[in-house]
């Protein structure tokens, strides 16, 4: 992808155990083997970088000193982050906290966080040359690319196992990606797609263990920072599912502290599907990943086996952060309330953030004087079929005036 890392790019550092790599493809640490992942490390930000990213557009490439691109770079022409963050003070009542921030990250191209390290994804590829972007997904990811990819003007060949779902089809066509739909479930989709990509000069997002692609994640953190400062909660909230998303929001805390956006560094929930909570069993238990069948009904974050789990504890146990879990019924009241009380209609992934905080909150890990901002990762128009089981239906009327009129009382 790259053939030297960009100049303000320090090196890649083993999150297990230290070790630092100047080689930009060392994706897994000699010494700890292929369950490492590596965190990219920045050399000091210049004294000016606020400055540099005030002079420039509110969006995810603002912060282009903290993200692993070649200078001068060519740069998606539609705007990717930049999302609102609205104060929600009818929500932090139902939280029982002290105040409450939403930041709609549903607002981005394709509707969800995914189109950050998309975006960063089809920047590098561009940059690499690549013919064609690919990869294998029915979810978020899959639209992200093809969205970013067909803004670029590369071609994107998306993999999908034989139950894709028709809205996300709808999106991927939409988008004018080549769409190959395998015979065959994820998993067996998921490793086809891996050989075949190999074999081509093509540019693969599959890769959880692609250094460079979390980093866009850490943008929704940045801008948070940014667009609070002194404001900037005690508590940020957000839903895990492979870990990719808990490690980048954190790491761009941290990163906005240090280049001074923000007076200190909020710890980080991590909310989990009760049916899919490796994560919180791991963080609050031996540490160890027991991989687990995952059921629920917020499909993004149906991940029994996470694949940036080192990551995100490690990410966790800097940050002081937590992670609790949300059954399906409190994911349901987490997308009406956040919906009617702060005008957001989530996916439900996102909106076990929500069900999260409200059961932070209930066990003491949150304290009732805290402040507290949720993420909303994706927009609830992803899955329109979910959030329909979360409420009555319409009322059903005769075209009759009167009629209506009695029924309204
Ligand atoms: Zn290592």
């Amino acid at each position: 992808m790259f053939d030297h890392l960009p100049s303000h790019v320090a090196g890649l550092t083993c999150v297990l155990c230290g070790a630092s790599f100047t080689d930009p493809m060392t994706w897994a640490c000699p010494h700890c083997g292929p369950s490492s992942r590596m965190d990219v490390r920045y050399r000091p930000a210049p004294a000016d970088v606020l400055a540099r990213f005030a002079s420039r557009p509110f969006d995810q490439f603002r912060y282009r000193e903290l993200l692993p691109l070649p200078l001068g770079a060519e740069l998606p022409p539609i705007q990717v982050g930049g999302s609102p963050v609205s104060s929600a003070a009818r929500l932090a009542e139902w939280f029982g906290v002290a105040g409450a921030f939403v930041k709609d990250d549903g607002r981005n191209p394709s509707a969800s966080t995914k189109d950050r390290p998309s975006a960063v994804a089809v920047v590098l590829a561009k940059a690499a040359g690549a013919e064609r972007v690919v990869c294998a997904s029915t979810g978020n990811a899959a639209s992200s690319l093809a969205c970013l990819a067909a803004s670029m003007g590369i071609p994107a060949t998306i993999f999908v196992p034989k139950r894709a779902p028709a809205p996300k089809l709808a999106q991927l066509r939409i988008f004018g990606a080549r769409v190959l739909r395998v015979d065959a479930d994820y998993d067996t989709t998921w490793e086809l797609s891996q050989r075949i990509a190999t074999r081509r000069p093509w540019f693969n997002r599959n890769c959880a263990v692609n250094p460079y692609l979390v980093e866009g994640k850490k943008t929704i953190s940045l801008e948070l920072a940014d667009q609070l400062r002194e404001r900037i909660p005690d508590w940020v909230a957000v839903s895990v599912g492979d870990g990719c998303t808990y490690a980048g929001v954190v790491k761009g805390l941290e990163e906005a502290h240090a280049v001074g956006l923000i007076p200190r560094v909020p710890r980080v929930l991590g909310v989990q599907a009760e049916g899919a909570q490796p994560l919180v069993r791991a963080l609050d238990g031996d540490g160890v990943l027991h991989v687990e069948p995952a059921e629920t009904v917020a499909d993004s974050i149906a991940v029994g086996h996470p694949r940036n789990f080192v990551k995100a504890l490690w990410a966790a146990r800097r940050n002081g952060g937590r992670f609790v879990p949300v059954n399906d019924a409190a994911i349901l009241e987490g997308m009406r309330q956040l919906a009617q009380l702060a005008g957001v209609f989530a996916e439900p992934a996102a909106a076990a953030t929500v069900a999260g905080v409200r059961e932070a909150v209930a066990r003491g890990i949150i304290p009732a004087n805290a402040t507290v901002a949720v993420l909303v990762t994706g927009n609830g128009l992803k899955d329109t079929a979910t959030a329909l089981t979360a409420v009555d239906g319409p009322e059903d009327v005769p075209a009759d005036e009167a009629a209506i009129e009695a029924r309204l009382g």
